[in-house]
């Protein structure tokens, strides 16, 4: 078996926003909120199971475009949502509905996600969660830094095990909005000779990341350290104060640092949190490239820095 994992965006929460000219939003490339699809090939090359992390705008239109996936290719045995918030679960229905209609009337698709987003999704996605999802909750509220058990999904040969991360705005009870509720994961998926870190939404605090403290933030940090590929979400170039719900390129910085991976890929890039004017401001994603590449010759970071591509195939060794 062969596996590869692909991104199926890479850009949000605002996508193109509606009364902008950035270079971004009159750019012509197609654009996608940050998801990601797992895809296993047998030794035939035909698709053998597939896993959708996130399923937030134009998810869709990525999936029918995967030469693995589209037409009668089209399989989904899991969806693993990092949280609720609608950049990463718009789609839900789009996605259950049409695949829905490819199996049986009463299919529903095996979905993983953290308690409390389910408790999110309960009510933001009811329909889909009641009829056309089959929810597995982890049952926890654990505090960031937490590496919980590994995923419940049967793929020989890869391990996928979620780390508890705060995330400003996604933290809450939908029932008190004063009540912290600890919603969000990120993933370490392991094959026997490669390890993969999907590290988003994270805030710009998370500082167990950069100087663990507990045996629990020790464990969690080992295991994130020393991927092939670090995908981190990147919400503005610039140093923000305070706490801000995404880690701003400072902060990516010092995370690298720590986590010392091969390579650090920037998503969920919006170029507008900077502001009007401002360096970040309206880049496209290869300026994005470009300028954080300099940074990190410059302070002599761990590895690669860059964008991927939308469609981009990162194979993972078995
Ligand atoms: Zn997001
Ligand atoms: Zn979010």
């Amino acid at each position: 078996m062969h596996h590869y994992l692909t991104l199926n965006g890479l850009d949000g929460p605002m996508l193109r926003q509606f009364g902008c000219d950035c270079a971004r939003c009159t750019g012509r490339e197609r654009l996608a909120n940050t998801s990601a699809s797992l895809i296993s090939l047998d030794d035939q090359g035909q698709t053998a199971h597939h896993i959708l992390f996130d399923v937030g705008l134009g998810v869709v239109d990525s999936l029918v475009q995967n030469p693995h996936l589209a037409g009668t290719k089209a399989r989904l045995d899991w969806i693993v949502l990092t949280h609720w918030h609608p950049d990463h679960t718009l789609e839900l229905n789009r996605v259950a509905v049409s695949y829905r209609l490819r199996r049986r009337p009463d299919f529903r698709i095996p979905t993983w996600c953290r308690s409390g987003s389910a408790d999110w999704l309960h009510r933001e996605h009811g329909y889909d969660m009641e009829y056309l999802l089959q929810p597995h909750k982890s049952g926890e509220y654990h505090r960031p830094g937490t590496l919980l058990p590994p995923l419940p999904i049967d793929l020989p040969g890869v391990t996928i095990t979620p780390v508890t991360v705060s995330h400003l705005r996604a933290d809450i009870s939908p029932n008190d909005r004063h009540q912290t509720r600890y919603s969000c994961a990120v993933f370490i998926i392991e094959t026997a000779r490669s390890k993969t870190v999907l590290l988003w939404d994270i805030d710009s605090e998370n500082e167990w990341l950069v100087q663990p403290t507990t045996a629990a933030e020790k464990a969690a940090v080992q295991r994130l350290s020393g991927a092939d590929h670090l995908f981190i979400d990147t919400g503005f170039w610039q140093y923000h104060r305070p706490r801000m719900s995404h880690p701003g390129f400072y902060n990516v910085r010092r995370i690298a640092r720590t986590l010392q991976p091969q390579e650090t890929l920037l998503v969920h890039l919006s170029g507008h949190p900077d502001g009007p004017g401002q360096p970040a401001w309206g880049w496209s994603n290869a300026q994005w490239s470009t300028q954080a590449a300099q940074v990190w010759q410059a302070e002599n970071l761990p590895g690669r820095v860059r964008v991927p591509a939308i469609g981009e195939r990162f194979d993972l060794i078995s």
